[in-house]
C-alpha cells in the first residue's frame, strides 16, 4: 500500500462523499416534511438540484465505486478540478483461501481415481486416459503449489505473536520510564532539584518518545478498508491489528492513488 498517500486519498474520498450524501439527505427531508402533496413532493425530489460538493455548482458530484476503483469527479456543466481516483487494495482472508484450495485438491484427487478406474475397467482407450490424466495431474500440481504458498504465508503471518509480545515488553518498559519521569518531576517540585528535572526531560526525549512511537507503529500498523456497504457512510476506519484478522490476510493487489486533486 502507498501508505499515507493512499490513506489520505481514501479519507478524502469518504469525507467528501459523506458530506455530499448528508446535504442531499437534508434537502430531501426538507421536501418530505413540507405541506406539499405527495405528488408535488415527488416532483420536487426528482427535480432537486444537486450541487457539487467542491465548487457548489449545479450538477452535483459523481461518486462511483465499482469495488475496484473509487472515483469522485465534478458533474457540473463546467466541471471543477475535483478528481479523486483510487485503485483499491484487495485483501483475501487466508484461511478461507486455503480451505477453498484444499477442497479443489480433494476433488481433483477424486477425478484421478475415477480416470484410473475407467482405464482399469477398460471403459476408455489408453490414449484418451493419458490425455485426461495429464490434464488433471497438471491442475493438481498447480493447485498444490498454490496451497503450499498460501500455507507458508499464513505461517509467516502467525509470527505476529512475536510482534505482540514485543509490544507488551515495550509497554512495560514505557511504564517504568514514565514512573521514573514522574519521580524526577516530583523531586523537582518538592526539593527544587534541577538536575532531577533535567534528567527527567532527557529520559523523556531519549527513551520515552521513541518507545511510544514504536508501540504506536506496531500496534496500528495498517489502516484498512472495510468491505463495501452502501448503507454506512464511513467505510474507512482504523483497526487495531491486535483485534483484527488482518494477520491472516494477504494483500492480493496493492492499492494505488491514481489522482487526488482537491
Ligand atoms: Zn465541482
Amino acid at each position: 500500500m502507498e501508505g499515507l498517500e493512499y490513506d489520505n486519498a481514501m479519507e478524502h474520498y469518504y469525507t467528501l462523499k459523506a458530506k455530499y450524501d448528508k446535504a442531499l439527505r437534508k434537502a430531501k427531508t426538507k421536501i418530505k416534511r413540507s405541506n406539499d402533496s405527495m405528488e408535488e413532493k415527488r416532483r420536487k425530489i426528482r427535480k432537486l438540484k444537486k450541487k457539487c460538493v467542491k465548487c457548489r455548482r449545479a450538477g452535483g458530484t459523481n461518486f462511483t465505486n465499482n469495488g475496484e476503483v473509487l472515483k469522485a469527479t465534478c458533474a457540473a456543466e463546467t466541471p471543477c478540478k475535483l478528481h479523486i481516483e483510487i485503485q483499491k487494495s484487495n485483501y483475501n482472508f487466508l484461511p478461507t483461501e486455503i480451505k477453498h484450495n484444499r477442497k479443489i485438491i480433494a476433488d481433483l484427487k477424486q477425478r484421478i481415481i475415477i480416470i484410473k478406474l475407467e482405464f482399469l475397467y477398460d471403459l476408455e482407450k489408453e490414449s484418451e486416459t493419458i490425455v485426461k490424466f495429464d490434464k488433471v495431474k497438471k491442475l493438481f500440481e498447480s493447485y498444490f503449489e498454490h496451497l503450499t504458498t498460501l500455507e507458508t504465508l499464513l505461517e509467516k503471518n502467525y509470527n505476529w505473536t512475536n510482534r505482540i509480545s514485543e509490544i507488551e515488553a515495550a509497554r512495560l518498559q514505557l511504564y517504568t520510564y514514565n514512573e521514573q519521569f514522574k519521580e524526577a518531576i516530583n523531586d523537582f517540585k518538592i526539593n527544587d532539584n534541577l538536575t532531577a528535572v533535567k534528567d527527567g526531560i532527557q529520559l523523556y526525549i531519549d527513551q520515552i518518545l521513541p518507545l511510544q512511537e514504536e508501540v504506536q507503529n506496531n500496534q496500528y500498523a495498517r489502516l484498512y478498508v472495510d468491505a463495501d456497504n452502501e448503507e454506512s457512510e464511513i467505510k474507512f476506519r482504523l483497526v487495531s491489528e491486535r483485534n483484527s484478522i488482518l494477520q491472516k490476510e494477504e494483500m492480493w493487489k496493492e492499492g494505488k492513488v491514481l489522482s487526488n486533486i482537491k
